[in-house]
């Protein structure tokens, strides 16, 4: 399948453990704008220092930090059959300039009520050597890894809520937007990660 892929959702809707999966079904490469930002701040350049500020207080990231962000990685080798897009775009300008230098052929939708997002998100842990993505209690770590794990600093019940809000404002009318242009095909994300992924292989069969 040639064109790229976007994964939308809610933040905790699963979108980076599945996109794990689709990575190794497609052998697109992920582009996740969060972790691209996350090795900003790690790295303290001026763009991530700026960014810090908004992330970590569950807001988004103004979107000409972002745009220039995806045109540069989209200008690397290996996005050049199209790569999966894992939590970008998040606001109409940004899909809108994603059009102009992308060619986007399927929107996989993870929907998840938000009484579930905030259970999830508070439990949610990193393995900081791999990036795999556990839950204390709905997908534990192996024990012998467990001591490494860490916690998102914008992953407390405080900033769930405000990127809740955001995602509802500013981000939930690209659903809208993307089912226009007849690209979008919703997959219930309230399940469990092996059956959202079936679900999801299903979905980019038949587009
Ligand atoms: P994520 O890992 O996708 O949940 O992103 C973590 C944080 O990074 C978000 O809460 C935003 O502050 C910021 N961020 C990531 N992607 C975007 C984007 N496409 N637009 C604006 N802000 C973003």
């Amino acid at each position: 399948m040639t064109g790229s892929i976007v994964l939308f959702g809610p933040p905790g809707a699963g979108k980076g453990t599945q996109a794990g999966r689709i990575v190794s079904l497609t052998g697109k490469p992920q582009v996740s704008t969060g972790d691209m930002l996350r090795a900003a701040v790690k790295a303290g350049s001026p763009m991530g220092l700026a960014a810090k500020e908004y992330m970590d207080a569950g807001l988004l990231v103004p979107d000409e930090v972002i745009i220039g962000l995806i045109e540069e990685r989209l200008q690397q080798d290996d996005a050049s059959s199209g790569v999966l897009f894992d939590g970008f775009p998040r606001t109409i300008p940004q899909a809108e300039s994603l059009e102009q230098i992308a060619d986007v052929t399927s929107v996989i939708s993870i929907e998840v009520p938000d009484e579930a997002i905030v259970n999830r998100i508070v439990g949610r842990r990193m393995d900081p050597e791999t990036g795999e993505i556990y839950h204390i209690i709905f997908n534990p770590a192996p024990a012998e890894i467990a001591d490494r794990l860490i916690q998102r600093k914008d992953d407390t019940e405080v900033t769930v809520r405000a990127r809740l809000a955001a995602f509802h404002e500013q981000t939930a009318p690209l659903a809208q937007w993307y089912a226009d242009r007849n690209l979008l095909v919703t997959v219930d994300g309230n399940n469990d990660i092996e059956i959202v992924a079936s679900e999801i292989q299903e979905a980019l069969k038949s587009l």
